[in-house]
């Protein structure tokens, strides 16, 4: 029987360690501020970072929700970014993306102050986090949900050391950071992406596999190690009947939420490929939870290195 590590589980006791923190630092009349930005009226978007805000308010995090027009200029936005640089409440600033095509995305997230850039994206940052520097004043903010994965993997028990660590994807946000927080922890680390040759042959000799891909079920049961470990990152959202038996036919529990909802979502791993892995994350239910929990943490970070504490 595989082992389930269960990500709401470990996102609340983060939460609750957040929590606590938040309130030592209210004795010291700090309170931790983030600001969301959220441009135009994407529904997905919307409930991340409305989820995001309500989460700063059950741990006692100041937060406030800005919401720019569809037709906010780069230059409109360069400046709320430079307001929310300069503001002293403001600890954390998080721009949700995507953002509309006409916005210079890159040009944005690079003007936000690597000091309150708790998305982790801005180059400052990666350079740090590529350095090793991890803790200790000036240290990286990592991109919340890499550093979900290593939270995961830590608190279940898991050896990293000396293993043989196979990330698949490497975009900047997810695949690259979460390879070399893994290599920091001494894992031996290969990097995959769709230009890899012979991906299955790769992929079976992982003691723990991270699959960050945006394909659903892409993961399939021979392409996994008996007994590693599998990280599954993937959000994919799937409305087709006949996609969804593909993936769960005979889960009589998700044909009945599929049948209400009309969606359900799986990850870049083949449901059937958790059978074969030693350990696994579900979808939902895994990493997805320490996204948020990993933004809260990081935004606690970034008000006690911004004070020297
Ligand atoms: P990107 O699209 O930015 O990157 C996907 C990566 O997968 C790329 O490096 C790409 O390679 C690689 N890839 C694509 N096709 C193949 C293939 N056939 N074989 C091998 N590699 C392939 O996605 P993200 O990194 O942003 O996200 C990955 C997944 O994680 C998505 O499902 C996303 O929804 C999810 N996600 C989940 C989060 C959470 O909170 N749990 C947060 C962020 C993302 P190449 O570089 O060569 O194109």
């Amino acid at each position: 029987m595989s082992r389930v590590l269960d990500g709401v589980a470990i996102a609340a006791e983060i939460k609750a360690e957040v929590a606590a923190e938040v309130s030592q630092l209210a004795a010291q009349g700090i309170r931790p501020g983030l600001a969301a930005v959220l441009v135009g009226n994407v529904a997905a978007s919307e409930i991340y970072v409305r989820s995001k805000v309500k989460t700063c308010a059950d741990l006692g995090l100041y937060s406030e929700m800005i919401t720019p027009p569809e037709t906010v200029t780069t230059e409109e936005m360069l400046t709320l970014v430079a307001d929310l640089n300069a503001r002293e409440d403001i600890d954390g600033i998080l721009i949700q993306l995507p953002l509309p095509g006409h916005v210079d995305t890159k040009r944005l997230l690079d003007a936000v102050s690597p000091e309150k850039d708790v998305d982790g994206f801005h180059p400052v940052n990666a350079g740090r986090l590529q350095a090793g520097r991890l803790s200790g004043k000036s240290s990286a903010l990592v991109p919340c949900t890499p550093a979900g994965v290593i939270e995961i993997l830590k608190r279940s028990g898991i050896a990293i050391a000396g293993q043989h660590a196979v990330v698949v994807g490497r975009s900047d946000i997810v695949g690259k950071p979460a390879a070399m927080l893994l290599l920091h922890q001494n894992a031996t680390v290969t990097i995959c992406h769709s230009k890899t040759q012979d991906l299955p042959s790769i992929t079976r000799q992982a003691d723990i596999l991270v699959a960050a891909i945006g394909r659903a079920g892409f993961i399939t049961p021979e392409m996994v190690k008996p007994g590693a470990t599998v990280i599954d990152v993937g959000i994919n959202r799937i409305t087709d009947r006949a996609e969804f038996e593909k993936f769960f036919a005979g889960d009589e529990k998700r044909a009945e939420s599929f049948s209400k909802r009309g969606s359900t979502l799986v990850g870049d791993v083949h449901p059937q490929a958790f059978a074969v892995a030693g350990a696994y994350t579900p979808v939902p239910g895994g990493v997805g939870p320490l996204t948020i929990a990993m933004l809260m943490a990081n935004t606690v970070r970034a008000a006690r290195m911004r004070r020297g504490l």
